[in-house]
């Protein structure tokens, strides 16, 4: 008896490379024929793709699945499936705390996702992703999993070692990116640098940027680089291409010698400037975005103050900052969790306002200035854009205050590059003026 396709709907949690698992799981439900529902209510099978990096992030899947249950029990979905970085991690504690899920998968079960949905996984749909990205930009996941022995970090286990995709199915996938519109190319991974050292023997991050550059993208952006063994090499690629954007996204999570080693992060203090300095020699119009982790067991108030020193000397562009989450089975698990929430809060809480200066100083010196501008949503009228420098959903955004004359911004396109006049800003906002379309 030919069953009817099941109507799907994939709730997505964490972070961008969960939303690169969530596409291909769409674009292979789509070649399954199956239904996709925008509501997780109004679906057949509810599947949740679930974040396990920290306990903030566990709690709001927990919290997830369980509504979920409450759609299943009030009949509203069939089924529940549940994959991703949570189900990695405690799949076996989740089956027994929560029954009522039909069946959990990790991260790397797909084929199996797509049995489980009544279809089966197309193999020959390499690269194929039905993105839930704004059309014009997409994440390109170049690796999967992680060598990095960084004592605080669950990924390695939750996603296993590193494994490079290989340099022709990554510039497939991007030239059917391309086809769809994409104009921005955000490359992510676990640690960007690594890219290579497993399939090529050599860290080939360089090679595989001019490939991508070369398919005519208008920007492309990196995510992720790991300092410690930083591959060069890219520098000169990022400063002569044009179509690399002058953006790099290095997590140091701290700059004290004696931290770094209890985090087992493979870099000192000294090799962190000696770095930094060299990337900012190399392109001197680079933006430099990091994120820290402060109270961490071993981070004494001495630590913490050099942190800030360090921060007021280097001047980021951009910083985020998490509160340390004690993770089992992680190597930093038995230092135990002495520094307080309180503590933690009030010490993420220090480095925001010192960097909160540093942006707003960074952005006063961009007033006046012209430069393209990508304009990714127009809401209530108002468009809202970011420069080259800006990642989505975490750097400044350029909000459109009006247009040279014989330009009207009625006409801007989200998706499309315009010339913008930089004229006030904000620690974390650039406002201005369109000058044209590019
Ligand atoms: S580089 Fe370190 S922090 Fe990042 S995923 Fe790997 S182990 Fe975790």
């Amino acid at each position: 008896m030919k069953t009817k396709p099941p109507k799907v709907h994939v709730h997505t949690l964490g972070c961008s490379k969960n939303d690169v698992d969530s596409e291909v799981l769409l674009a292979q439900c789509k070649a399954n024929k199956f239904d996709i529902s925008e509501r997780p209510d109004q679906a057949d099978v509810l599947v949740i793709n679930t974040c396990g990096f920290i306990e903030s992030a566990k709690q709001e899947s927990i919290n997830h699945i369980l509504d979920g249950v409450r759609l299943k029990e009030e009949g509203k979905i069939e089924r529940l499936l549940v994959m991703g970085c949570l189900s990695d991690r405690y799949a076996d504690d989740l089956r027994h705390d929560i029954p009522e899920v039909d069946d959990y998968f990790g991260s790397r079960h797909l084929p199996e996702i797509l049995h489980a949905l009544g279809g089966e996984y197309k193999y020959d749909l390499i690269g194929e992703r039905s993105l839930s990205t704004p059309s014009h930009y997409a994440y390109l996941k170049i690796s999967e999993g992680c060598d990095n022995p960084c004592s605080f970090c669950a990924i390695p286990i939750m996603r296993g070692g590193h494994r490079s995709k290989p340099m022709d199915e990554l510039e497939a996938e991007a030239r059917k990116l391309q086809e769809k519109g994409v104009k921005e190319l955000i490359l992510i991974g676990q640690d960007l640098t690594y890219y290579g050292l497993d399939l090529y023997n050599g860290r080939k991050l360089d090679e595989l940027l001019k490939r991508l550059s070369d398919i005519g993208f208008r920007w492309i952006r990196l995510l992720y680089a790991y300092p410690a063994k930083f591959p060069v090499q890219i520098l000169p690629v990022i400063r002569e291409r044009e179509n690399i954007c002058n953006y790099l996204d290095m997590p140091i999570q701290h700059s004290s010698t004696r931290v770094l080693k209890s985090m087992r992060r493979g870099v000192t203090e000294k090799r962190l400037r000696e770095l930094i300095g060299l990337i900012k020699d190399e392109v001197p119009d680079i933006r430099l975005r990091t994120t820290f982790i402060v109270g961490y067991p071993e981070e004494t108030k001495e630590d913490f103050a050099s942190l800030l020193e360090f921060m007021k000397d280097v001047r980021f562009h951009r910083v985020g900052v998490f509160p340390y989450s004690q993770e089992d089975d992680t190597t930093a698990f038995p230092l135990g969790d002495p520094i307080g929430e309180r503590e933690k809060m009030r010490r993420v809480k220090e480095v925001m306002e010192l960097q909160e200066d540093i942006s707003m100083d960074h952005n006063m010196m961009l007033i006046g200035k012209e430069m393209p501008v990508l304009i990714d949503r127009i809401d209530q009228g108002v468009a809202y854009g970011r420069t080259e420098y800006d990642c989505p959903e975490v750097d400044n955004e350029f909000i459109v205050q009006g247009a040279d004359e014989g330009f009207d911004t009625k006409d801007l396109r989200a998706g499309s590059f315009y010339l913008a006049e930089i004229t006030d800003v904000e620690a974390h906002d650039l406002f201005g003026i369109i000058k044209k379309r590019l």
